[in-house]
């Protein structure tokens, strides 16, 4: 994976990152590689990507070294990337991914790495020419690479979520897929049960989770075919095709010694120490497992909820303002379930909701001081979600408060039991079961605005008194 580190210079080079800019009106004359120029490292960068690693629980090279990886592209004017290949900043990290049967798998991270970007090449805006931009030239990667602990386009999928999730709590790469700012290659190979692992493919910057999964279905299902007519896998790096959902040949894999790897003499080792990484471990926010076992531990909230509402920082953020008011289960269950529910179903985001956290919290207060009862709840929130009204105000105007008054509670129950002679009788001589149909006659007679624990006390003293 490569993740574009959120920073407003280039890795080696005092030229702007902003997405968007004019064709090459970002680049300096390192970008350009003007001869007898020189690299001059970003700090910054090294420190988002030590922050990175300490967040993936991995292991911080106090040194770690910058080498030339060679290879020509139209894009690429130093005729070599700048990457870090025997040294790399970060080793041997962890994730763990959520699966849809509720169980996790841990994911190892092999490296991270930093490196230059290159240019980007235009071949559809001229019939004969291709244009070519260098603003993304420079500017900071890091490459993150995994072993290969994926089984399936489900885990590979989750882990990217869980990836770009933690990259935004740190702050340390946007996440935008769409913009590029995190693209995945991913290596499918295929193999029979316990054999060692076949020869495998690269399909090149995949730029959605989507693609991610669609891709490798499709390579896995094609490997599979070859194999089974007698065949044999060539390496090689593909294409995916998203519109037609294949992948395509794009060029038979360079080896690790087509790129004559070997430390620029330009920069120096990097050497950190450690009181430096614990300066940036100092400043690490709660990550989202960490949120999500402590919503579980703390809270009992159910995993699948927990997930929902640690994946997303301003998700967790809204849970943790509702939680600190009210019983933190009961908030779980509202947002995860009621709240996330109506947003899916509107194709809505937690931005542009109308229902405030604090909003969320005045209508969980009615249910739990017994104004209204949960069902009830649930219509005003289907208000509240439309309109952005408050629960008491919506309760007060239309009257939906829970009636908790002793003498009408009993009164009516008397009607209902009048009204329902043969029933009591039966319930007498032991049909037990009635009881839910007389909760029920009750609930239905006030409209739902009973109290439905003061109308089990009653009912239930009542039968058996008579
Ligand atoms: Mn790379």
């Amino acid at each position: 994976i490569h993740a574009q580190v959120s920073t407003k210079s280039k890795l080696f080079s005092g030229a702007s990152t902003k997405y968007g800019g004019s064709p090459n009106s970002q680049v300096s004359l390192v970008d350009a590689a003007l001869p007898g120029m020189l690299p001059v490292l970003n700090k910054y960068c090294i420190e988002q990507a030590v922050k990175t690693g300490l967040a993936l629980d991995a292991h911080i090279n106090k040194r770690s070294v910058f080498d030339r990886k060679h290879y020509f592209y139209a894009d690429l004017p130093q005729g070599y990337q700048i990457s870090q290949f025997h040294e790399p900043i970060v080793e041997k990290g962890t994730l763990e991914i959520d699966l849809s049967d509720d169980s996790t798998k841990i994911i190892n991270i092999n490296r991270i790495h930093l490196e230059q970007d290159a240019g980007k090449s235009f071949h559809d805006q001229s019939p004969t020419e291709t244009f070519i931009d260098l603003n993304r030239c420079g500017i900071a990667l890091m490459e993150i690479v995994t072993d290969p602990d994926f089984r399936s386009s489900e885990e590979a999928g989750e882990f990217l979520k869980k990836l770009r999730s933690i990259l935004r709590y740190l702050g340390t790469c946007d996440g935008d897929m769409e913009k590029g700012s995190l693209r995945c290659d991913a290596n499918v190979s295929v193999r029979k049960y316990g054999d060692p692992f076949g020869t495998r493919c690269e399909i090149k910057n995949l730029n959605s989770i989507k693609n991610v999964m669609q891709a490798i279905e499709f390579e896995a299902k094609r490997q599979i075919e070859i194999i089974e007519q007698g065949d044999k896998i060539n390496q090689e790096t593909r294409l995916f095709d998203a519109a037609k959902g294949v992948t395509r040949s794009l060029r038979s894999k360079e080896s690790v010694e087509d790129y004559r790897y070997f430390p620029d003499p330009d920069l120096l080792p990097v050497e950190i120490s450690d009181e430096y990484i614990a300066k940036i471990k100092a400043t690490l926010p709660e990550l989202p497992d960490h949120k999500k076992h402590r919503y579980m531990d703390e809270f009992k909230v159910p995993h699948d909820s927990a997930v929902i509402l640690s994946g997303d920082k301003e998700v967790a953020s809204y849970f943790e303002e509702v939680a600190k008011e009210v019983t933190p289960k009961l908030a779980a269950n509202w947002i995860a379930v009621e709240l996330f529910g109506r947003l899916n179903k509107t194709s809505q985001t937690l931005k542009n909701c109308k229902v405030t956290a604090k909003k969320l919290v005045g209508l969980i207060q009615q249910i739990e001081n017994g104004i209204i009862s949960g069902k009830i709840a649930k219509e005003v929130f289907d208000e509240m979600f439309e309109t952005g009204a408050d629960a008491e105000k919506i309760i007060k105007d239309k009257g939906m408060e829970q009636v908790s008054d002793q003498s009408s509670i009993e009164k009516l129950i008397d009607q209902i039991l009048a009204e329902n002679q043969d029933k009591v009788s039966e319930y007498k001589s032991g049909k037990e079961k009635l009881f839910g149909f007389f909760v029920g006659q009750v609930m239905k007679a006030s409209g739902g605005k009973m109290n439905p624990q003061l109308v089990n006390e009653v009912l239930k003293s009542k039968l058996n008194s008579k």
